[in-house]
């Protein structure tokens, strides 16, 4: 089994040196051009006086340079930080900071980090640009460095800050091959990760699901086509002028993407695999994306903790015709432990709704910093305790159902967002919904939608609410719905309930 950074750049160097490991617009690496790369680039960050341990911190789209510098830096044990480009400087500072790296990474859009944020970064000692880092490396004569292990850290993600600040998750290299390892051990066509697959990378690189796709298609030998942001010509594009079979998105960017006039004449034939995960799908969306874009459509659970997916979906249960299975987040991979466990710390029958534990060699080192949320997160057996409610059937298919935090809690009754969310998805004047409790003398809380309308439409309150009546039961159906413009959500696309909330709790929460 390969486990490190170095050993895989090795490995694929010599199987494939002329296969193309990475590509972005007009730029291709091959297998053997990446492994010189990232061996200069070891080499060049050991120059700049870094060692083992130390962090380094990318802001950026994402770009076959950040990947680079991360597999270089990974080779050495130095710690890669990509840091969302859509955050707010203040954010930026603060994570830059929180890392004390020496050396900060800057896309070619983000040269005007150099004023915007002058005197705010203490530890910083050289901002480098996109271009001059590439002149550097070009530069740099490689030499012997000392490679990391398989226990070393090699990344540091922070996650998407849905439920309160970002929490930097530190990763291994053992960590990162987990997902790869997992996956294979089912060994079925979608996990094999074909010799002739074209992977696009087009979630951000500071996200899992950004960097962690790029990692399992240069762990399995695959190109990856780097696009620097998601937009959907930029996928479609992708699809159609290069040929890319795999990619991964969130609920969200498929919304976008079928949303888009031009979709109904893209030629999705050579795309064989949609993986989706990240957030909750509503079952209408998944049904419509399913009939769109014709491929397999394979759903992964996981969390920036966990390194991505523990659980996953396989294409087979995908059946859209009434298939209860495609309400399921699917199977944990082989290797993956999971327990559904209650208020006191008991496990739960099948079929009854706890928090979702899991145990596997995905599970982070710990949170940079934050000792105490690190044991708050992980038990001394090794457990990660996700934050989320769930259940498990009697056939081992795991059914999320929501954050525990946003459980609703309405006359005694326990309503989970995201499947009232789901049932209100297809209502024909509604382009997006997300439900919330607010408070209410009778209930404590009562579930309120807050619903955006498709263009054009306006939302009627009491049609949207026979809608829900007709799809699920009495207890969850909402008492009251708001129309706004747009809902708020962070860069990885979530819903920021909390945000939604804020106003009707103000003083009470
Ligand atoms: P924070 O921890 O800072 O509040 P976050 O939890 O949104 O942010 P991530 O690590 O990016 O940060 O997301 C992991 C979470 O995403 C999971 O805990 C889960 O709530 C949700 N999630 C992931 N995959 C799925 C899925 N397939 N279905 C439903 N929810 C999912
Ligand atoms: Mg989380």
């Amino acid at each position: 089994d390969i486990l490190t950074f170095d050993e895989f750049l090795r490995h694929w160097s010599v199987e494939k040196p002329n296969g193309p490991a990475l590509l972005q617009e007009d730029r291709m690496q091959s297998y053997a051009d990446l492994e010189e790369m990232t061996a200069r680039i070891a080499s060049y960050l050991h120059a700049s006086g870094l060692k083992k341990g130390d962090r380094i911190v990318w802001i950026g789209k994402n770009s076959d340079l950040y990947f680079s510098l991360f597999y270089g830096a990974a080779r050495a044990g130095i710690v890669m930080v990509p840091i969302g480009w859509r955050l707010a400087p203040a954010e930026w500072v603060y994570i830059v900071n929180d890392t004390q790296a020496k050396l900060l990474f800057i896309g070619a859009e983000f040269e005007n980090i150099r004023t915007e944020l002058t005197g705010q970064l203490p530890y910083v000692e050289k901002i480098i640009g996109e271009n001059e880092a590439r002149q550097h490396i070009a530069k740099t004569e490689r030499t012997a460095f000392d490679a990391s292990g398989p226990d070393d850290a090699v990344l540091q993600l922070y996650t998407s800050g849905t439920t309160g600040n970002p929490k930097g998750a530190v990763l291994s290299n053992r960590n990162l091959f987990a997902l790869r390892k997992h996956s294979s051990e089912l060994d079925l066509a979608y996990t094999r990760w074909d010799e002739n697959e074209v992977v696009l990378v087009a979630m951000p690189c500071a996200h899992i699901g950004g960097t962690g796709l790029g990692i399992m298609a240069v762990a399995s030998g695959l190109p990856a086509l780097v696009l620097a942001e998601f937009t959907p010509d930029g996928v479609f594009d992708a699809i159609e002028k290069n040929g890319v079979t795999r990619l991964f998105v969130v609920p969200a960017a498929l919304h976008i993407m079928l949303q888009q006039p031009r979709c109904k004449n893209v030629d999705f034939s050579k795309l064989k695999y949609i993986l989706y995960g990240a957030a909750p799908m509503p079952l209408e969306l998944l049904r419509q994306s399913i009939t769109m874009f014709g491929a397999e459509f394979i759903q992964v659970y996981g969390m920036t903790e966990t390194t991505g997916s523990i659980v996953m979906l396989p294409p087979e249960d995908h059946d859209p015709n009434g298939n209860l299975r495609m309400r399921s987040a699917g199977k944990p991979l082989p290797g993956v432990e999971i327990r559904i466990v209650g208020e006191n710390g008991e496990d739960m029958s099948v079929g009854d709704v706890g928090e979702i534990w899991t145990r596997s060699s995905n599970n982070m080192i710990g949170y940079w910093n934050l000792a105490e949320a690190t044991d708050k997160t992980m038990t001394e057996g090794g457990w990660i305790k996700t934050g989320d409610a769930g259940y498990l059937d009697e056939d081992g298919y795991l059914f999320i159902h929501d954050r525990v935090k946003d459980m609703i809690i309405s006359g005694g009754e326990n309503v989970y967002p995201a499947e009232v969310e789901s049932a209100i998805f297809g209502h024909p004047d509604v382009l997006e919904v997300a439900v919330i409790g607010v408070p209410d003398e009778k209930w404590g809380e009562a579930v309120k939608a807050v619903c955006v309308p498709k263009p054009g439409a306006s939302i009627d309150p009491d049609t949207v609410i026979a809608w829900a009546r007709e799809r699920i039961a009495g207890f969850k159906v909402p008492r009251s719905i708001d129309t706004i413009a747009a809902l708020p959500r962070n860069a990885s696309g979530k819903i920021l309930r909390k945000d939604l909330r804020a106003p009707y709790w103000q003083g009470r929460d």
